[in-house]
């Protein structure tokens, strides 16, 4: 009987400290809605924040959504009901959450923005993200250096623009953080776009989707460059520069005397850091998603620690109602010449995934 009860106790004390996880994340629910995993930066975004959320004691939802609008809002809503104190979302449109966030809103809910601006709506309280008009100066910087580097004996160089999602309030910042280098040269002769596409309206790329921006590369190609030679392509994402890259290869850019254009890109993703490494993607801009995901954990807490968040940026991102405080983090430009020093150096990746 003694050793029956002492097992009794063992069992009781095992289940107690298994227990013990659960009960440390009694902070609350923290809803997680990522836009999609057809990009692996929204993966590491949402599963870093997700791990941070543990660690801190919270039960996080981590949802993503397939880039499907009612998708997004059901997750959403889903999040509401089972009582999250906090949302963070990545939006696929930033223009759709208005009758979802007015109702967590009146459930006390607060909201932080996550990346891309949520429009349109007086309920988002922060924003965190990076300086997404840098991200444009940086891009575009990178694509005239290439051109001087790689197209000296060439002018005036002829460029062709990718803009990101119309329905992305980032694609319009990093157009005209690019625009406002470009511009420039464009004016004085030094840049040709020759295909005459310009503005987002006439360069966007719906949903962001790479087998889109393949599609118009190959038109502009076969419309435009039949007797002319496109020097560089602003692309303002990895996923899009493949696509691209892929329409350039396959006209025969790369090889024998056509050259392959200077094509830039954004995120450092795994394929497209292989790619500039083999001179194929000129460079990329970096944006370490674990330091993003740790600000938006970092401002949930204080916020549900009753304190004010850190911002550094309270002018910026008029959404339409109101100008959402926000986070800033820094983009980083990466090329071949320091893609190993940066991203192996902050542990983004490993020098192995990098070469293999
Ligand atoms: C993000 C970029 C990303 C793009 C496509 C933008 O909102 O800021 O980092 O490349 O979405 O996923």
């Amino acid at each position: 009987m003694k050793f029956v009860t002492s097992l009794l106790a063992a069992a009781a004390l095992s289940v107690a400290s298994f227990a013990m996880p659960a009960f440390a994340q009694d902070k609350g629910v923290v809803g997680i809605s990522m836009p999609t995993k057809t990009s692996t930066r929204w993966i590491s975004d949402g599963e870093t924040m997700e791990k941070l959320f543990k660690e801190a004691g919270y039960a996080p939802d981590l949802q993503f959504a397939d880039d499907d609008i009612p998708n997004q809002l059901a997750q959403i809503e889903n999040m509401v009901t089972k009582g999250a104190k906090v949302l963070i979302i990545g939006a696929i449109d930033g223009t759709t959450l208005s009758d979802i966030l007015a109702k967590a809103h009146d459930a006390g809910v607060k909201v932080i923005a996550y990346d891309r601006l949520i429009r349109d709506s007086g309920n988002v309280d922060y924003y965190a993200t990076f300086d997404n008009f840098q991200v444009g100066v940086l891009q575009a910087t990178s694509l005239v250096e290439g051109l001087k580097k790689n197209f000296a004996g060439v002018k005036p160089w002829n460029v062709e623009l990718f803009g990101g999602s119309p329905d992305d309030n980032n694609a319009f910042f990093f157009y005209d953080g690019a625009m406002s280098v470009l511009k420039p040269l464009v004016d004085s002769g030094d840049i040709v776009i020759k295909s005459g596409q310009q503005g987002m309206d006439q360069v966007g790329t719906l949903r962001w989707d790479g087998a889109v921006a393949q599609a118009r590369m190959e038109n502009l190609l076969s419309s435009t460059y039949t007797d002319a030679q496109v020097n560089g392509v602003l692309s303002p994402y990895d996923g899009l520069s493949i696509g691209i890259l892929s329409a350039l290869k396959g006209v025969g850019y790369g090889s024998g005397d056509l050259k392959m254009p200077i094509v830039t890109g954004q995120d450092a993703e795994l394929p497209s850091v292989k790619s500039i490494l083999a001179d194929e993607q000129y460079s990329t801009v970096f944006k370490d998603t674990r330091e993003l995901a740790k600000v938006a954990v970092t401002m949930t807490d204080a916020i549900l620690g009753g304190k004010e968040p850190e911002v550094n940026d309270t002018k910026t991102y008029d959404n339409g109602v109101k100008v959402v405080p926000s986070y800033l983090l820094k983009p980083v430009a990466v090329d071949k010449t320091n893609a190993k020093d940066i991203l192996v150096g902050a542990g983004y990746y490993t020098e192995d995934q990098i070469n293999n």
